[in-house]
């Protein structure tokens, strides 16, 4: 058996396909991905530089064959990926029933995991070099800056918000396998990345539809849960120093707990909570997730947990059947919640919504005003709250620089995302040696602010 690979010889993997049809659709679909990347396959174990054996785990009898083949592999072969219903089976004290068998196999996933196997394949068995598509960065062709990234972790939503057509657009929820979201993001950071910025449409509903099923990076098992995203993510960026920032989070309770996260440093001390609205009868009619939570309580409770929390939310002013009452209540929240980034849109009837047919469709110019006056009370807290920073020392991300910054810079602190928040302005350093380069971290104290920015000096 050699690790090393070359154009004459392609890796060869060994296949053994136990089970129901859905595994045979599971082999499948490893075996065409395991072709495209050009390793060849074969039924025996003859000569091949690993063995994948699917497993079944449905009956004791096809559990007995499932390890036995697993068994046979290990004695023929020696590397051996285990793969399918039975890698999923826990055995005596919750452990993993695989592993407890065959300590020696090289990993283990459950059923429906093409990715995990595949990256268990290349941690042991690098891929062939493919001209063609080595040209594509393992992260993927990125539209952004360098320096920033976006890390989408899951498609469609499980909600059905009544000013909102995405569900029927995208669908229900689908997440992607915890194992490719990490891998990805490792190659972002590889790549330069110096900020992560996580994407949804609902982010806190991570691995809902998969039963929070555990998944596997680098041959660990990893649950897909936010939490667990979360905290692996952290540690992901900790050697590049770089950020991971969280959006589209909703105020549910497991929230909770990422917040010490962010408490420590993991993680930015940032949320982007699109709240909507904060009147529970406006919320019903929204049909918005989380509508029975105590928001402001909520909030006050992560801001005790964690002091920075910077919250973001964006809000719908003028809703069908919205009265006087109800839009004062959501002036009072922003000022209570002290909501830092706040944005606003008058309602605007969507095309296929289901909230077109609520009662109470106010005219426009009660929306328009609305949300005029919303933004007058969301900026006076945003003003306020940027205020207290000035005097304090930060830590900026260098945006834009021309001249390596001899007369200044843009940048963005942590409590600022790209394109929705402020900026930093950076005045020219006072130190001739200093120098600002885009897609690095600098030191800044600020010394001002100006409308929704700050302005700072180079240290
Ligand atoms: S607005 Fe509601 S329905 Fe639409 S994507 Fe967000 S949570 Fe889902």
């Amino acid at each position: 058996m050699s690790e090393n690979t070359t154009a004459e010889a392609a890796p060869k993997v060994g296949f053994v396909s136990l089970g129901c049809p859905k595994a045979l659709t599971d082999s499948e679909l490893i075996l065409t991905q395991l072709s495209a990347e050009g390793y060849t396959t074969s039924k025996t174990f003859e000569g091949a530089d690993l063995v994948i054996v699917n497993t079944c785990g449905f009956i004791d009898d096809a559990v007995k064959e499932s390890l036995d083949s697993i068994g046979e592999a290990l004695s023929a072969n020696g590397r051996v990926i285990v793969t399918g219903c039975l890698g999923a089976r826990e055995g005596e004290g919750g452990g993993n029933l695989v592993r407890q068998m065959h300590p020696s196999v090289l990993a283990v996933t459950g059923p429906h995991a093409t990715q995990e196997v595949m990256d268990a394949v290349h941690a042991h068995l690098p891929k062939p070099h493919d001209p063609f598509v080595d040209l594509v960065p393992a992260a993927g062709i990125k539209l952004t800056p360098r320096h920033y990234a976006y890390l989408k972790i899951s498609e469609g939503c499980n909600h059905r918000c009544t000013f909102c057509i995405i569900p029927s657009m995208r669908g229900d929820l689908v997440s992607r396998p915890v194992g490719d979201v990490l891998k990805e993001a490792r190659a972002l950071f590889e790549s330069g990345v110096k900020e992560l910025l996580v994407v949804s449409q609902d982010t806190s509903a991570y691995g809902v539809d998969t039963k929070y099923r555990t998944g596997f990076f680098d041959g660990r098992p990893v649950k897909t849960r936010m939490l667990d995203l979360v905290r692996e993510l952290g540690e992901l960026a900790r050697p590049y120093g770089a950020w991971v920032r969280l959006h589209y989070v909703y105020p549910y309770p497991s929230v909770d707990e990422v917040v010490p996260l962010m408490a420590t440093g993991a993680v930015l001390p940032y949320l982007d909570v699109p709240l909507q609205h904060s009147h529970p009868d406006v919320l019903r009619r929204m049909k918005r997730p989380a509508s029975g939570e105590k928001n402001l309580e909520r909030i006050r409770a992560w801001r005790e947990a964690c002091p920075e929390l910077v919250v973001r939310s964006t809000f719908i002013a003028g809703f069908p059947g919205e009265t006087e009452a109800e839009f004062q209540d959501l002036l009072d929240f922003v000022r209570e919640a002290q909501i830092d980034r706040a944005g606003c849109f008058a309602y605007s009837p969507v095309e296929g919504a289901a909230a077109n047919d609520l009662p109470g469709m106010l005219p426009a110019e009660v929306r328009e005003e609305r949300r005029a006056r919303f933004m007058e009370v969301a900026e006076q807290v945003s003003a306020e709250r940027l205020h207290r920073r000035v005097g304090a020392t930060m830590q900026v991300l260098v945006d834009s620089a021309p001249g390596l910054g001899r007369k200044g810079g843009v940048g963005r602190s942590y409590a600022d995302a790209p394109e929705i928040d402020g900026t930093v302005r950076l005045l020219p350093p006072e130190k001739l040696s200093k120098q600002l380069k885009v897609g690095e971290f600098t030191r800044a104290r600020i010394v001002a602010t100006e409308g929704h920015d700050l302005v700072g000096m180079p240290i």
